[in-house]
């Protein structure tokens, strides 16, 4: 930290340690702790921007998306300027961040969380705050986290409704347990159908903040035990108990032993295979993952001989299509088709247009992408 006069910093947090439960005690915890925050869009924001401007030592963001302009109805780190730029919502959401407080590490990463680099992602850290938007992450980050014995934050947010819990290994159900598979789960009003209002993704990542500060500062006891559902508009507000680990459960079941019931360590298979298959929350978008990272001035210069409009920054190439589509490529490899919600047709325009830019044909790894 390079500042001109640090003496003018040193109450920075005077606010929050005069609060008793945290006090200056509780401010060393969270300069010395560290938290993940997968999805970086409505929610995800919310709570980086809390954990940061809180003092949490070290904050890690993973996004796999760009900001758009209908992000910025309620996407609260982000400008027009980033959506102009096309940045990845890791990379506008970091440069903000740091503008906020320089004394927090923060790390950012365009990525897709999926079973291979979800383990590598959560190491170390003391909480998972969930800022996704479809369930096939979310069952992941909690299969993830009662393996690794690290607490999970959910919250949900469409329309003028949320929810959020705090889902405790040792204590607490999974959430698989809580909500079902992704069958059971998934099909239900999302963004994409209802729309969002700003308000409840303010409320709820709230809620989801507050618990992480309560854990981070060492009041373990205070954490709300509930599973919360608000709705803004009609009001009304409901609070069930959540039940303790679930005998059976390869995740939350077995909890004395720290492991799941039968599922030996190392493995989150059943999560991974519900991410190949899963259909989210579609705004019109298609994610296919290639088998290779993408060269990005390579293949600006492929698209423009195809005749695409190309538009390139340091993190991604988009192509406007003749056909009307468009392509948003990333250098891991994924392809963000923009303008259909037709699986078959997103993985032929990406065979079409990337032939010779990845091992040969797309991998089935596809999902409609929401916008959370
Ligand atoms: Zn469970």
């Amino acid at each position: 930290m390079a500042r001109q006069d640090e003496t003018i910093w040193a109450d920075r947090y005077s606010r929050q340690t005069r609060f008793a439960p945290i006090g200056e005690a509780g401010q060393r915890k969270l300069a010395g702790s560290s938290v993940l925050i997968v999805g970086v869009g409505a929610l995800g924001a919310s709570l980086a921007q809390h954990m940061v401007r809180a003092g949490v030592g070290e904050v890690r963001l993973v996004d796999r998306d760009f900001v758009e302009p209908s992000n910025l109805q309620r996407q609260v780190l982000f400008d027009e300027a980033d959506a102009l730029a096309m940045l990845p919502k890791a990379v506008a959401a970091a440069n903000k961040l740091r503008g906020i407080n320089n004394e927090v590490m923060i790390t950012a990463e365009v990525a897709d969380v999926n079973a291979a680099n979800v383990s590598k992602l959560a190491e170390g850290v003391q909480l998972v705050l969930d800022g996704t938007d479809n369930a096939a992450t979310r069952l992941l980050l909690s299969a993830v986290c009662f393996r690794q014995r690290i607490p999970f934050i959910y919250g949900g947010a469409a329309g003028a409704e949320g929810m959020s819990a705090v889902l405790l290994p040792g204590h607490t159900a999974c959430l698989r347990c809580l909500i079902g598979g992704q069958e059971a789960a998934g099909g239900g009003d999302t963004c994409d159908t209802l729309g969002v209002l700003s308000p409840i993704i303010e409320l709820i990542a709230s809620m989801q903040a507050v618990e992480a500060v309560k854990w981070l500062t060492g009041n373990a006891s205070a954490i709300r035990r509930t599973w919360l559902s608000v709705s803004l508009w009609p009001f009304r507000m409901r609070e069930s108990a959540i039940p303790s680990g679930q005998a059976g459960c390869v995740y939350c079941g077995d909890q004395q032993s720290g492991r799941g019931a039968t599922r030996e360590d190392g493995e989150i298979k059943p999560e991974a295979e519900e991410l190949e298959s899963s259909i989210l929350c579609g705004r019109d978008t298609v994610q296919v993952t290639l088998g290779r990272p993408f060269e990005l001035e390579r293949l600006a210069e492929q698209l423009e001989q195809s005749d695409c409009a190309v538009t390139v920054n340091k993190y991604l190439v988009r192509a406007q299509l003749s056909s009307g589509e468009s392509l948003v490529l990333f250098p891991d490899g994924r392809a963000l088709v923009q303008g259909t919600a037709d699986k078959d047709r997103a993985v032929q325009l990406c065979r079409f247009y990337l032939a010779g830019q990845s091992t040969g044909r797309p991998k089935s790894k596809i999902g409609a992408l929401a916008d959370g």
